[in-house]
């Protein structure tokens, strides 16, 4: 068994070895047994399904949250020559009806699906036909309402498992805490507790968090002291491009992204920056899954993240070669009061929520019950307008809504133009004999293309127009008549964002969104967002060990290279000494208030200047304060806001 995996391991992948746990991970899958796998972005999780699953007859199906994602690795996989496909909202339903056939009666290994694919009946009535080997559920933490990124249907996978009950399932995740590592276990059913878990510790990175007014010129002092690539995270895609043209004025070659762009100037832009044509990349969030670019020296933040759970799988994007990086989050004040107002935005009433839901249904004149993977345009701008709701609140319902799993939004959505033969090899034989009109149209279209009678195949119409010598326009033309006789199906590509129903209009009081939960996850999301405040206003605890506690590795040891370890090492008192003074200053000033001297005074058998820095240290990092007599005493923990 061991070998065979190696053996796939190198003749799909050409890698030599395992890295840590992804062999533990791929033997307990072999076992039968349900796993949960904890490691960390870039740690490799996506093999941890994808070998065992080559290593055994039948199909795996593969839940993952993110459309962009799935088209990814199905596409990273196919050009391995391995058969993978995927279906989401926002297919047509003919190409979702010949893919889920195909996962039953053609050779398909993968089957990628959006969570809310799985409640629908076409699904699951494939489901019992199919041989399935592995359920891997990817981005696992979206099961958990604790997760900092629930999304409803997910809790739907548990429920395919009585279809399957042989099969084990995998889930993965790079980030959970640890009420999450046991909601996710609970969610999906486990037969028994079963978890691989890699250490979150990052030896080679240095967190850093500068406190300035003026972000900007801080950022540019990093990336002046530090050389490589780099990635600049901001919260909105205006500032992508000011961010980007602010760093080119400076003479640091950079450039933007974010998800608004069209397709073709994402993938450049992604590729400059990976083959180091441009340093700097200036990015919303939506930048960096599925990139995989090693030798990242530095992320700086110039906006709080919602979560820790996010800085950690951002800023962990830098160093993955191992070698000396930072991640260097930058803010000031208002970043704090600016990240209370895009909370109160991004949970809209839940009653504003519904009626976002019911003008999407008008605008696109919905019947209640119709609807289901329909896939319009969408334009926020004009919707907004014509129902008069303010673009942002209708922007956050629609994220909500999406994640309930009613309707989908895919920004700068971009489908190639597809085709499928409905006719068998014979009938469209004679279909051209009848009509040679159409037979040499169809002669190109199938000297073109393979796979046209068993699947949707992309095609290009401009390439046909031209192995035809006639213009796009006749092409266009012949496709359509062709689709109306009914011999093809042809899907015409998309270019602007759409807007999907994944499920048919709902009744507005069909909208199961119950207050209860709603009140609750939202203070779970305002108690994550405070433990950011939090991780940016500490100066006085190793930002490593911090991170590392939240996310439960409570006994982890202190770093030594970030910001607040590197001020500590500068006072030349080794970690041991450090702690011993400070408990005796802190018994000191507990119950009274005291001057240095006095201080000094009391504690005869330590050097004063090794007591006087350890003051200095504790008074510049808030730990302690003096009143108006210079009497130092032990600061109540700092506020938090809101
Ligand atoms: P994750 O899902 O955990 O973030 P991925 O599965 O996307 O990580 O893998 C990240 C990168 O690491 C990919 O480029 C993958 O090919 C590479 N990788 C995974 N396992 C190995 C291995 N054993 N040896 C070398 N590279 C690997
Ligand atoms: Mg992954």
């Amino acid at each position: 068994m061991d070998l065979d995996v190696k053996k796939i391991l190198l003749r799909y992948w050409g890698f030599p070895s395992f890295r840590p746990l992804q062999e533990d991970i791929i033997q307990s899958v072999l076992e039968g047994k349900d796993t949960l796998a904890l490691l960390p972005t870039g740690g490799g999780k996506s093999l941890c399904f994808q070998v065992p699953a080559l290593a055994t007859d039948g199909i795996c199906l593969v839940v993952t949250p993110l459309i962009a994602l799935m088209k990814d690795q199905v596409e990273n996989l196919k050009k391995k020559g391995i058969h993978a496909a995927a279906v989401f909202s926002g297919m047509h339903p003919n190409e979702i009806d010949i893919t889920l056939d195909n996962a039953i009666y053609g050779n398909l290994k993968f089957l990628y699906l959006s969570p809310e694919r799985l409640e629908t009946i076409t699904f699951r009535e494939r489901l019992r036909k199919m041989k399935v080997n592995l359920l891997a559920v990817d981005e696992a933490h979206c099961i958990s309402q604790w997760g900092y990124d629930f999304r409803p249907p997910y809790i739907n996978i548990a429920e395919i498992r009585q279809y399957i009950p042989e099969v084990p399932v995998l889930a993965l995740t790079a980030t959970a805490t640890s009420g999450v590592v046991t909601d996710i276990q609970d969610k999906l059913k486990f037969r028994s507790e079963n978890i691989f878990q890699k250490s979150f510790e990052r030896k080679n990175l240095a967190y850093v968090v500068i406190k300035d007014e003026n972000k900007l010129i801080s950022m540019l002092k990093v990336l002046k002291s530090v050389t490589g690539p780099a990635i600049v995270y901001v919260r909105n895609r205006k500032k992508t491009r000011e961010v980007a043209e602010f760093l080119q004025k400076n003479n640091i070659s950079a450039d933007y992204y974010h998800a608004g762009l069209d397709p073709i100037s994402r993938s450049e832009k992604q590729d400059a920056w990976i083959n180091d044509k441009k340093r700097v990349i200036a990015s919303t969030n939506a930048f960096g899954m599925g990139i995989d670019k090693p030798n990242v020296r530095v992320v700086i933040h110039l906006d709080l993240t919602n979560s820790l759970e996010a800085y950690f799988q951002e800023a962990g994007r830098a160093g993955r070669d191992e070698k000396k990086s930072y991640a260097v989050l930058i803010f000031d004040d208002a970043d704090i009061t600016n990240s209370r107002d895009n909370f109160k935005i991004s949970y809209p009433e839940l009653n504003i929520i519904k009626s976002v839901y019911q003008s999407l249904g008008n605008y696109y004149q919905l019947a209640t019950g119709s609807g289901k993977d329909l896939s319009f345009d969408f334009d926020l701008k004009t919707f907004a307008e014509t129902y008069k709701h303010p673009p942002l609140i209708v922007y956050n319902a629609i994220k909500f809504l999406e994640k309930e799993g009613y309707i989908m939004l895919n920004d700068a959505f971009h489908s190639p133009s597809k085709i499928h033969i409905n006719y068998n090899h014979n009938d469209l034989y004679r279909f051209q004999v009848e009509n040679p009109s159409f037979d040499s149209f169809i002669k190109i279209l199938l000297r073109s293309y393979t796979g046209l009678f068993n699947d949707y195949v992309k095609i290009n119409e401009n390439e046909i127009a031209k192995r035809s010598s006639t213009d796009y326009n006749n092409v266009i033309t012949y496709l359509n008549r062709l689709d109306n006789l009914g011999v093809i199906s042809y899907l015409p590509r998309k270019e602007k964002p759409q807007l999907v129903f994944a499920k048919e209009r709902q009744d507005p009081k069909n909208i199961h969104i119950s207050p209860q939960n709603y009140k609750e996850r939202k203070e779970a999301a305002l108690i994550r967002l405070r433990t950011v405040i939090n991780y940016a206003r500490t100066s006085d605890q190793c930002r490593s060990r911090l991170l590392l506690a939240y996310f439960g590795e409570k006994d982890s040891e202190r770093c030594g290279i970030c910001d607040v370890c590197q001020k500590r090492n500068k006072l030349e008192i080794n970690d041991l000494e450090f702690k011993k003074i400070e408990k005796k200053i802190t018994i000191l000033i507990k119950d009274q208030p005291q001057s240095i001297q006095e201080i000094v005074f009391q504690l005869k058998n330590i050097p004063e200047d090794k007591i006087i820095k350890v003051i200095r240290w504790l008074e510049d990092n808030r730990r302690i304060t003096r009143n108006e007599k210079n009497q130092f005493f032990i600061k109540k923990q700092f506020r938090l806001f809101f």
